[in-house]
């Protein structure tokens, strides 16, 4: 007789494999990509337009939080308004009339250019009191490591109490101070991690600021990139699903979270490593979440893919994934 232990062993064997496998997908899809040509692309490339560190930190802020919608008209409207505030984000900052003034008139969705330019505002202001947003955003981190019960809820704390303070500083209103009769630009700019939502344009920023410095990301920010949370948008939530990272239908911190997990496992000090290959595969995809030929041809992660690997048998896309528009 067969001792009981033994379909154990192959099933954990199996499961080896398959991450092996993951793994040097993932590390192929990387390798592969011609990460100059993509950022092109990308609304980063707006941040590695300037040298100073001051400005960078403005302009990624700015342009990842406005990330929300087709990524071609993120970037129209992100390189109008900075064509606006001019060559130095942090200088125009610092004068809150003449910044306003110059921004009258811009839009992007529920966004006018006077919340963008409190925002500026209220962030130039943080610089200038702790040196950086990376120095205050790392004093956040500590003070909320300290009663956090995990580093994942530190991480959403500090994201809370940082954007907070940048709100408090700019004139923008707190979570939950806004009626409902009230614009939704003001309080939606920055999102409220607290909430339970994905935070995704936050996510995005401090992967920017925090991963090393690799063409795309800067590495301007002193926290250790395994603190970071991958930003899920549309095509990063569909490929989890379709790679076995997370069965939740929904955009949300737990599946940020969750998905951060499994891709811990393929590099556990930075796991957001593959955030730009991946969601940039997904954009140029368009990632049908069932097997079919034609659109799943070229796809990075076939080999891997559990809708391609099981056929019609997993052919179910997940709700949110094909109701959600596609973002940036
Ligand atoms: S193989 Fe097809 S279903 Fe699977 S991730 Fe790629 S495009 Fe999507």
């Amino acid at each position: 007789m067969r001792p009981a232990s033994q379909p154990r062993a192959r099933g954990a064997e199996a499961e080896a494999a398959r991450h092996a496998a993951i793994k040097a997908t993932l590390d192929g899809l990387r390798a592969r990509e011609d990460l100059r040509a993509r950022r092109g692309a990308d609304p980063v490339d707006f941040v590695h337009r300037y040298a100073r560190r001051a400005d960078r930190e403005l302009v990624a802020l700015v342009s990842a939080n406005l990330a929300f919608g087709n990524v071609k008209a993120i970037r129209m409207k992100v390189a109008d308004l900075l064509g606006r505030v001019g060559p130095s984000p942090a200088r125009a900052a610092d004068d809150e009339a003449r910044l306003h003034a110059a921004l009258d008139g811009w839009k992007h969705r529920v966004f006018t250019g006077e919340d963008v330019a409190r925002l500026l505002v209220g962030a130039r202001r943080v610089q200038r009191e702790d040196g950086s947003l990376g120095a205050a955003f790392a004093r956040a981190l500590r003070d909320a490591d300290r009663t956090a019960p995990s580093e994942h809820e530190g991480l959403r704390e500090a994201l809370a109490a940082f954007c907070d303070r940048l709100r408090v500083a700019g004139g923008l209103p707190l979570p939950g101070q806004s009626k409902r009769s009230d614009r939704r630009g003001p309080v939606n700019l920055l999102s409220n991690p607290r909430a339970g939502g994905g935070a995704k344009r936050l996510l995005l920023f401090l992967r920017w600021m925090v991963r090393p410095a690799d063409g795309i990301d800067l590495g301007l920010w002193p926290i250790p990139a395994r603190r970071l949370l991958m930003p899920v948008d549309v095509h990063i939530h569909k490929l989890s699903n379709n790679l076995g990272f997370t069965k939740r239908a929904d955009v949300s911190w737990r599946t940020a979270v969750e998905v951060t997990t499994a891709l811990a496992r393929y590099d556990a000090e930075d796991p957001t490593r593959y955030d730009f290959s991946l969601c940039h595969m997904g954009m140029l995809q368009r990632c049908p979440s069932r097997r079919d030929p034609v659109r799943c041809e070229g796809c990075g992660v076939k080999p891997v893919c559990i809708r391609w690997r099981g056929g019609a048998r997993a052919s179910t896309p997940p709700a949110a994934a094909t109701s959600r528009k596609r973002t940036a």
